[in-house]
């Protein structure tokens, strides 16, 4: 087991990484008899996960109950908020209980969200269990239920008390949502980490084979990346607004599929269109593009935008993003070469309609 520090200004949490953790007679948490824990988790994880932690939390004389949730975007809502609160108010839970987060970014953000709210703020611990939330949302207490006009527009900053990732959860996910998470690696490597992109093109088909070593190596690197990013600048006002590398294209996407295309498939195309945009501005060069492309092209990832969408819908959708009408810039995060990224204060949104149209 790898254990990392996320040092902030108030506290350090630590993220702990390893397999099968949750073995009988493992002491992972700092929790002892009589504590109290609700778990919060969905329908398709309660049948395959919950029962292997819940247990595993009774053995250690911790009173557990459980909130399970619909599965789906669709439920990071206030409502699914609401289900959460009354659970924990129904089993009279106090100030002194625990939140366990118990899946993908979903039910962490909902459940750090309830944590960060519930009498004015409790702990609470995420366990997540796909590629894309621990390599990347369970880290930087970032939480956000979505309102029916925009995604995460209801939201607060609230860091956990502890991470727990369990490679051993990936065994069941599916072979798209693993793809999906690899993505975010992706986006680690050209944005921070020159030889890490180096290594992802070496083995990415032992992560995509859950080759033990190799997707211990990789979680390790984002996640010491994004806790770096994350003590340096906990609330997004400097640095740690790199890690959105291709997410204004990428929410164009999302948004315009009717959110059919998953998160980490539109980041995809997200970073190649910023690697073209950084191109056209003469940063970035062509070869460099192409890495990114055939690394993308070659974990299984889409490397073309959805067919029927035009240059214009683009640009509506990435303005729209950003709350801006009026004006034709763009703040946008683009790689300069792999493994370095920086913010472009004002693209022209022609420079931008170029790029789109490479892809
Ligand atoms: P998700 O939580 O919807 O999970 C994807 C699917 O995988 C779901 O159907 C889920 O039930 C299933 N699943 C989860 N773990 C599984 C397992 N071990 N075995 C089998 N199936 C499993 O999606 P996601 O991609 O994990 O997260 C996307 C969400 O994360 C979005 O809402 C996004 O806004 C949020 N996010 C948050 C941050 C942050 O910093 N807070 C960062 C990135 C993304
Ligand atoms: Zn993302």
């Amino acid at each position: 087991m790898t254990v990392l520090q996320v040092p902030l200004n108030t506290r350090t949490y630590f993220v702990k990484i390893g397999y099968s953790l949750f073995k009988k007679n493992s002491m992972i948490y700092p929790f002892k008899p009589g504590d109290k824990v609700m778990l919060v988790t969905n329908e398709n994880i309660a049948n395959i996960w919950s029962n292997k932690v819940v247990s595993h939390l009774e053995n250690l004389g911790v009173q557990t109950n459980q909130v399970i949730l619909p599965d789906g975007e669709q439920y990071k809502t206030l409502k699914s908020l609401d289900i959460i609160i009354t659970e924990l108010l129904r089993c009279h839970y106090n100030r002194n209980c625990k939140l366990i987060g118990l899946g993908g970014g979903v039910i962490g953000d909902l459940t750090g969200f309830a944590a960060s709210v519930y009498q004015r703020g409790i702990n609470y611990i995420q366990i997540p269990t796909t590629l894309l939330a621990q390599v990347d949302a369970s880290i930087g207490g970032k939480t956000a239920v979505n309102h029916v006009l925009a995604k995460n527009m209801i939201g607060t900053f609230w860091q956990p008390s502890k991470v727990i990732i369990d490679i051993k959860f990936l065994s069941t996910l599916s072979k798209k949502e693993l793809i999906s998470g690899l993505s975010e690696v992706i986006k680690y490597a050209v944005a921070f980490d020159l030889d890490f992109f180096g290594w992802l093109e070496k083995y990415y088909k032992d992560v995509l084979r859950l080759d033990y070593w190799a997707v211990m190596y990789c979680i390790k690197k984002c996640c010491k990346i994004k806790s770096l990013i994350v003590s340096e600048d906990e609330k997004e006002n400097s640095c740690r607004v790199l890690l959105n590398l291709g997410h204004t294209y990428a929410h164009a996407i999302e948004s315009f599929s009717n959110y059919k295309w998953l998160h980490g498939e539109a980041v995809a195309v997200g970073i190649i269109i910023a690697s073209y945009t950084s191109h056209v501005l003469g940063h970035m060069n062509i070869n460099d593009v192409y890495r990114i492309i055939n690394l993308i092209k070659n974990v299984g990832l889409p490397i073309e935008s959805p067919k029927n969408m035009d240059v214009k819908s683009y640009v509506l959708l990435m303005k729209r993003d950003k709350k801006i009408f009026n004006e034709e810039y763009l703040r946008l995060v683009l790689p300069i070469k792999i493994g370095e990224a920086t913010v472009f204060e004002k693209v022209n949104t022609k420079v931008v309609e170029q790029a789109i149209i490479k892809c």
